[in-house]
């Protein structure tokens, strides 16, 4: 397989700022569910296993990552804030061992001094808000401990909202959770709707005022799977000035056990023709999922996508927002609390 315009992706790459919306690195920087002991990793070391790590990301060109805090099911919701806590610890801990080239980030000076230094922007995500359950006051701690970026839910039932596979009582926000979303636009943190059920959806379009994002979905139109966005979400994401980050997942991109780097193409000009080329971006899901399209085995793979972009006929401009202008502007215009 050619890539006709590598060269070019790879210079696009050095002269934009790239954001991936949603990794789950963290998952494996310590023993857990997913991930045994013997194959953890550390954050600043190459390694062959995974899809994420410092000198990939750099070798990549990527500028700002979302790193998920996501605790796995078996520990909610009792031990689910204990979970997050030593996720988040030893996130910290391995940022610190690498402060020269990645630096956590909490504000839009940060975001743009780190950028034009050339060091990697870290920014934590709470995937599913079982850590802080109820608690207004853990939000705002969380918020304190760094989180920029939260989903309600995952896929389960909580007390806030319904996951994507909770579709069947067809239950929205509960009254806490409209709670939550407000206070979580005041203090800045950027709602994220991947994982929620099409109820909560709705209910969350309702509340906002300011842009949501779906961190790591694709479209339902081509590839028919709860966790992906109808056209009339996408058309309401958009409104609301919101971006989606595709996700490489091939179940989600072709519901099947395989797809290719041409599939996440696919779903990327799919969102463009509906929303526009402000409303899409690359979320990836890199460690997190099981399986990669072929040709984007890693986050090294990256530059591979943006030629198939210019190989489509998207002007410089547009590759500029999909890579990752259109999340900075999510970023500038959300983080102001
Ligand atoms: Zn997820």
């Amino acid at each position: 397989m050619g890539y006709k315009y590598y060269e070019e992706a790879i210079e696009l790459h050095k002269e934009n700022v790239i954001v991936l919306s949603h990794c789950d690195t963290i998952l494996h920087l310590l023993p857990g569910i997913y991930v045994p002991r013997d194959k953890i990793r550390k954050l600043g070391v190459r390694s062959e296993f995974g899809h994420v790590d410092i000198p990939r990301l750099l070798e990549a060109h990527v500028n700002c990552v979302f790193f998920a805090v996501y605790v796995e099911s078996v520990f909610k919701p009792e031990r689910a804030l204990r979970r997050a806590l030593e996720l988040m610890e030893r996130f910290y801990s391995e940022v610190e061992e690498c402060s020269s080239k990645v630096e956590l980030v909490k504000n839009i000076s940060g975001l743009e001094k780190n950028i034009k230094e050339g060091k990697l922007c870290a920014i934590l995500s709470l995937e599913g808000a079982e850590p802080v359950q109820d608690s207004l006051l853990l939000l705002r701690m969380f918020k304190r401990l760094g989180i920029r970026c939260l989903s309600l839910t995952w896929n389960e039932r909580n007390m806030l909202a319904d996951g994507c596979r909770e579709q069947r009582t067809k239950g929205g926000l509960t009254n806490r959770g409209v709670e939550y979303v407000k206070e979580a636009e005041r203090l800045g943190i950027i709602l994220d709707v991947s994982h929620l059920n099409d109820a909560g959806f709705w209910d969350l379009i309702e509340l906002v005022k300011k842009p949501i994002i779906a961190s790591h979905s694709n479209c339902r139109t081509l590839c028919d799977t709860p966790r992906n966005l109808t056209d009339e979400q996408l058309k309401a994401l958009a409104e609301k000035g919101g971006v989606v980050g595709v996700n490489f997942a091939p179940n989600f991109l072709t519901k099947s056990k395989s797809a290719t780097v041409d599939d996440v193409v696919r779903h990327i000009n799919h969102i463009v023709e509906v929303t526009g080329v402000e409303h899409v971006g690359l979320g990836t899901d890199y460690d997190g999922i099981g399986s990669t399209p072929i040709d984007l085995e890693d986050v090294s793979k990256l530059p591979r996508l943006t030629a198939k972009l210019i190989e489509h006929g998207y002007s410089d401009e547009e590759i500029r927002k999909i890579l990752g202008e259109n999340f900075i502007r999510v970023m500038k215009q959300c983080w102001t609390a």
